[in-house]
């Protein structure tokens, strides 16, 4: 039978050792695209696995060039419109946070990373979710295009839990208001502030009066609960903007920023009232509570808070003296 590959007229000879050489390159080409192909598959299932966006951004282009599987989840909306317009992202930025997130954005290019940029987005169903977002510049030299990569991680979890430590932190577990050293940082600022602006500020010290007869006489969880409603007291008788806490035993504070000293006294003397109307039932015995109070404002003399402290603890035990249940200002 005659070869069946028809050769022109013209053609030399077939160089063998060239085609095996061909032939060859081509293989290794098929298994370099197998292998590519390969590692595609790996990479594409890993981004599919990684519970964090991963992006690009083109920076002169102001476009985003890629981004994960994990947007769609994450974000809750559609990677295609992302894509389309890079203003979908600033749309899903909680408006409170958006410009914060621009220009932690834009500072990327001064710093070249940007490891703590955290805010918080609204997906497409409502939900607020916080996110970690670190960005980093993707260029090797200046004639390369600018890129800006990043990975954006769902920290909501870790936020609350950091909120729920802070409330713990702060608050006092019986009353639910300001424990003591939270209450003397929030004050120190107040009295830092009344300085700098020359605005006036009140301190009031609260404490029950004969409370350990309380405990002695109905029990100490009826005491707790004398407590727990006291604070109560402090939380409706005061304005928004003012502190309160429990600071000792049955001891209580406030402090009145920008608040003159007639209305400082008016609240003081609010606060009196509700206390006085209090009433306790334990078993078949009823009781009332009553409670001394002392009373400060800021003097342009006043160095420091403890000055303001000091004076409203005097006044506060020369109530307790001159027979309790009143509020004696200084
Ligand atoms: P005065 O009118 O002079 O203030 O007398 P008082 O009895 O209120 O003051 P005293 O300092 O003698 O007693 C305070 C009591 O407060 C004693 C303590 O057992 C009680 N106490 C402190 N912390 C708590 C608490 O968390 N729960 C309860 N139930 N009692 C507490
Ligand atoms: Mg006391
Ligand atoms: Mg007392």
């Amino acid at each position: 039978m005659d070869n069946p590959i028809l050769l022109p007229a013209t053609s030399s000879p077939i160089d063998l050792p060239a085609a095996a050489e061909t032939l060859l390159a081509l293989m290794h080409a098929q298994a370099e695209v197998a292998r590519l192909s390969e590692r595609e598959q790996l990479f594409s299932s890993l981004l599919v696995s990684v519970n964090a966006v991963l992006w690009a951004f083109d920076w002169e282009t102001q476009q985003m060039m890629y981004v994960s599987p994990a947007y769609e989840r994450i974000f809750g909306r559609s990677a295609g419109l992302l894509l389309a317009d890079y203003n979908e992202w600033r749309d899903s930025i909680y408006p409170d946070d958006l410009d914060y997130a621009e220009r932690s954005l834009v500072e990327v290019l001064d710093k070249g990373s940007i490891e703590d940029r955290e805010y918080r987005i609204i997906r497409a169903d409502g939900q607020v979710r916080w996110l970690s977002d670190k960005c980093f510049i993707s260029r090797q030299d200046r004639n390369q295009r600018l890129i800006v990569v990043g990975i954006a991680e769902d920290i909501t979890e870790k936020k609350q839990l950091e909120g729920e430590l802070q409330r713990l932190a702060t608050t006092d577990v019986l009353t639910q208001s300001s424990n003591r050293r939270h209450f003397f940082e929030c004050a120190q600022h107040e009295f830092e502030q009344a300085r700098l602006l020359d605005l006036p500020l009140a301190f009031l010290l609260l404490d029950i009066d004969d409370f350990k007869l309380v405990n002695d006489s109905y029990g100490h969880q009826e005491g707790d609960q004398v407590l727990q409603r006291i604070a109560e007291c402090g939380q409706s008788a005061l304005r928004r903007g003012d502190l309160f806490g429990r600071i000792g035993g049955e001891e209580f504070a406030a402090v009145f920023p920008g608040c003159a000293p007639e209305m400082a006294k008016q609240i003081a003397e609010r606060l009196q009232r509700e206390i006085q109307r209090l009433h306790f039932q334990c078993g078949d015995k009823a009781f009332g509570i009553t409670a001394s109070q002392g009373l400060t404002n800021l003097s342009d003399a006043d160095t420091g808070l403890e000055e303001l402290y000091a004076r409203a603890d005097a006044a506060m035990y020369q109530a307790k003296r001159q027979g309790k249940n009143q509020i004696v200002l200084v």
